[in-house]
């Protein structure tokens, strides 16, 4: 059978995973990257990876499913290096703790109630301690750019084609399929166009008269200059999310749904930066090294869009929030369907044509 050739447009986490499962089955594959590699949302994530907190039985399934894929990625990728470090969780209410144990506990995701005596000898770097939390100690984290350069490094070798500084400025259409991509000098034909670009994918639809309900919630994240080991676990508490980067830098957010509340990026990073020095002990006389105001590319109703939007042959779809968890099994699936024919039953309910919206 001749390969396929497949364009991604797009190169963060979700485009990088896609290309390198398509080159795995040897597609040729072209990525065309509008800045550098290794996408926008991308670097500026805190990159948790978990299948924590209220979410539908399904949507559970499916992130569970990733987290697997990331250790299948990690022992196969050179520089994908998964960090299985744990997570200790006491953002919620303790009535609202114990019904998500419960009910997560139910589904068999692992994780272990823990008081403050336990919560200590787990992290002993927190200040603090809460009386309850639970420990997950199959969550982590990835280096979230490190990891889509490993794997766009891994699909070049591989074959694949990787065009940085080259926006897609439109899609080629016709008969109803869409037959490949224009750049700005070059026009590229293609049997499979997959829209892997993040925000970007809002234009790239719309330019074909496609309209979905999509939002970009921004979020913030504190880097401190590098120092010593002072938190092995990632910790979600009440007043922020905090973790250690490979190279030493606490990390830190403070909010997951990105409500950036009018106050000027300058004073919550200040902000948070004092409720890091409170919660981590060693870190009271760390310096901020930056700040970044991430753009968060999220569907509609919180969910994956993953599929042929309105059935057009040629094309595919990928967006999706919590993408650093999600980018294995969407690199996964999208290749099974698009070589195979084949659609994950995890993917069941996300299909990008639930969140259509009329042209405005
Ligand atoms: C503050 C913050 C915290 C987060 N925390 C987590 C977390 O803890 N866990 C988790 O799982 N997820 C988290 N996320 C979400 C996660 O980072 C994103 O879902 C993920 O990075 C999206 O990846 P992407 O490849 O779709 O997008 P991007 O990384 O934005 O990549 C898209 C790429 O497409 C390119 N592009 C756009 N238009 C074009 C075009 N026309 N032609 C060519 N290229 C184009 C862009 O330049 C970009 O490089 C967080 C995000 C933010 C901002």
């Amino acid at each position: 059978m001749a390969k396929k050739h497949c364009i991604v447009i797009g190169s963060g986490i979700l485009g990088a995973s896609v290309a390198w499962y398509l080159t795995q089955t040897g597609a040729d594959v072209t990525i065309f990257e509008s800045e550098q590699a290794g996408g926008r949302a991308t670097r500026d994530s805190w990159a948790w990876i978990n299948a924590s907190w209220g979410n539908p039985e399904p949507y559970f399934r499916l992130r569970q499913r990733s987290m697997y894929e990331w250790q299948n990625l990690s022992a196969r990728v050179p520089g994908v290096r998964l960090d299985r470090c744990g997570g200790l969780i006491w953002d919620l209410p303790p009535d609202q703790l114990e019904a998500f144990a419960q009910e997560h506990g139910s589904w068999g995701y692992e994780l272990e109630r823990v008081d403050s005596a336990r919560a200590l000898q787990i992290e002993p770097g927190i200040k603090q301690p809460p009386a309850f939390a639970l420990y997950m100690p199959q969550e982590g984290k990835v280096e979230p750019l490190e990891a889509a350069l490993a794997l766009l490094a891994d699909a070049q070798k591989s074959g694949a084609r990787l065009h940085v500084n080259t926006p897609v400025t439109s899609l080629l259409h016709s008969g109803g399929c869409v037959t490949g991509v224009r750049t700005r000098d070059a026009v590229l034909v293609a049997d499979e166009v997959v829209i892997a670009a993040g925000i970007g994918s809002v234009a790239l639809l719309q330019g074909l008269g496609l309209h979905y309900d999509t939002t970009a919630p921004p979020g913030l994240l504190v880097h401190t200059k590098p120092t010593r080991p002072l938190l092995k676990t990632l910790l979600m508490t009440p007043e922020l999310h905090v973790r250690q980067t490979s190279e030493g830098r606490l990390v830190a957010g403070a909010d997951f749904v990105g409500n950036m509340d009018g106050t000027p990026p300058d004073a919550q990073a200040a902000d948070l930066l004092n409720k890091i020095k409170a919660r981590v002990a060693g870190s009271e006389d760390l310096e901020m090294d930056y700040y970044t105001v991430g753009l968060r590319p999220t569907p509609g109703d919180g969910f994956p869009m993953v599929g042929r939007p309105k059935n057009t042959k040629g094309l595919y779809l990928v967006l999706s929030h919590s993408g650093i968890t999600l980018a294995p099994a969407l690199g996964l699936f999208t290749t099974q369907e698009l070589i195979e024919g084949m659609r994950d039953p995890l993917l069941g309910n996300y299909h990008p044509d639930r969140l259509q919206q009329p042209a405005a």
